[in-house]
């Protein structure tokens, strides 16, 4: 079938295989060209690594250290005549190569909340990997089914204490406008930080730990954001800011059960902003990556997804030296995104930007390209006019 993206607000609902692969390879591509990155990761599970910053983290684990990874996600698997998410399309890529490679490549499609895909993932660390040096949790969720009192939680986007009205764009409609958020309600900060918080790392790292699956020095790691004052309300003091807090928590309990097993350590990447499936669902975060892009690109910049981690990797973890933690014990890979200079250029552009300028003052085209890529779209190379059999099975 011929395949073309049908957006529906901050969701596309179909993805393109080839297109996906491309993606794939893309970043492959970049890991590989920045070389080979000397003591990195040999056996690695990243947990959440099918789209966004998981992927990349297992793409630069695979490719940039030639290690085994072992892939947790959640995506809906494609059928006769309909396509999956391309969480799917991106991992079975990622195998392919991997195994064309030589490196060994597994993945695990269900829930990572769940106490059965945790085992499931023992069992295959047990049987295939021995011991695993690196953990990556990376899963951005709207819920969680707890897995043991069975309760559903929800996460929303809001923020505390009092509503909050800024401006918002629709991306795909490119029509800014404002919105009212009213605050959070107790039960809504409560599920948005057990959907969200660390809660369920800390579980995965008990498992895994208990297991005796842990390598001497393993390393884990889990992503966060902070951002500008002007996404504050909603994103570092609303429901997601509290969520993020409970996750450096967890951080610190890891590195302590780590440290007091007499190896390894947990910490937090603050990374940059960046258009994903998780971001692009957060209100008016949208605009203001449009507006960081231009600035960023501008100035030379700017990063994506596997730009940001293979520096991680490369400049951070695995250089040989010790980490660079801000005063809150976490590693900066949004260093870039605060620079002051940039901040302020934000900040000047902020109160002007309107539906009518959007295209001047935004880079509003590189914000729908990224988004689109995201599911397999416009990716050079790819015929998207040829048919293509959307059923792609993982092996
Ligand atoms: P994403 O939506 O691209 O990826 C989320 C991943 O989680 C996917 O692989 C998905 O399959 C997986 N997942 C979701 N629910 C799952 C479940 N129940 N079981 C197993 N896997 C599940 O998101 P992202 O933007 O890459 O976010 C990853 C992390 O990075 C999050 O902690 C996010 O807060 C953080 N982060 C994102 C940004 C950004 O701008 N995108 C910036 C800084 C930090």
């Amino acid at each position: 079938m011929i395949l073309r993206p049908k957006v529906r607000g901050f969701v596309c609902v179909t993805a393109h295989p080839v297109g996906c692969a491309a993606f794939v390879q893309e970043q492959i591509d970049y890991v590989r060209s920045k070389g080979l990155i000397k003591n990195g990761p040999k056996k690695a599970l990243v947990i959440g690594a099918s789209t966004g910053y998981g992927l990349a983290s297992r793409i630069t684990a695979a490719f940039g250290s030639g290690a085994a990874t072992l892939g947790v996600f959640y995506d809906r698997p494609s059928e006769e005549g309909r396509p999956a998410t391309p969480g799917w399309y991106n991992s079975i890529a990622l195998e392919r190569t991997a195994r064309t490679a030589g490196l060994y490549a597994r993945s695990l499609n269900g829930d990572a909340f769940s106490d059965g895909i945790k085992q499931q993932a023992i069992e295959i660390i047990k049987n295939d990997l021995q011991k695993i040096d690196l953990v990556v949790y990376s899963v951005a969720s709207p819920r969680r089914v707890h897995p043991k009192t069975g309760a559903l939680h929800k996460s929303v986007l809001k923020p505390i204490g009092q509503s909050y009205t800024n401006k918002t764009v629709d991306t795909d409609l490119g029509l800014v406008s404002e919105i009212t958020i009213p605050p959070a309600s107790d039960e809504e900060i409560t599920d948005t930080v057990a959907v969200m918080g660390g809660e369920d790392w800390e579980m995965w790292m008990q498992a895994l730990d208990a297991a005796g699956l842990l390598a001497p020095g393993a390393t884990a790691i889990s992503y966060s954001y902070l951002g500008p004052e002007v996404t504050w309300p909603i994103y570092r003091n609303g429901t997601i800011g509290l969520a993020k807090n409970d996750l450096e928590r967890a951080a610190r309990r890891i590195d302590a059960m780590l440290k007091a097993n007499g190896y390894g350590r947990a910490f937090i990447s603050i990374n940059k902003a960046l258009v994903t499936q998780a971001s692009s669902a957060i209100p008016v975060v949208p605009l203001y990556i449009s507006i960081l892009y231009k600035i960023m690109k501008a100035k030379g910049t700017h990063e994506g997804c596997v730009e940001q981690i293979q520096r991680l990797f490369a400049t951070q973890m695995y250089n040989g030296s010790a980490l660079a933690f801000d005063q809150a014990g976490r590693v900066r890979l949004d260093d870039r995104e605060m620079q002051p200079d940039v901040q302020r250029q934000v900040g000047e552009v902020w109160p002007w930007v309107g539906t009518e300028n959007l295209q001047k003052l935004t880079d509003i085209d590189g914000y729908r390209a990224e988004f689109l890529k995201l599911f397999g779209f416009g990716l050079a190379g790819v015929d998207y006019e040829a048919d293509v059999e959307p059923h792609v099975t993982m092996s």
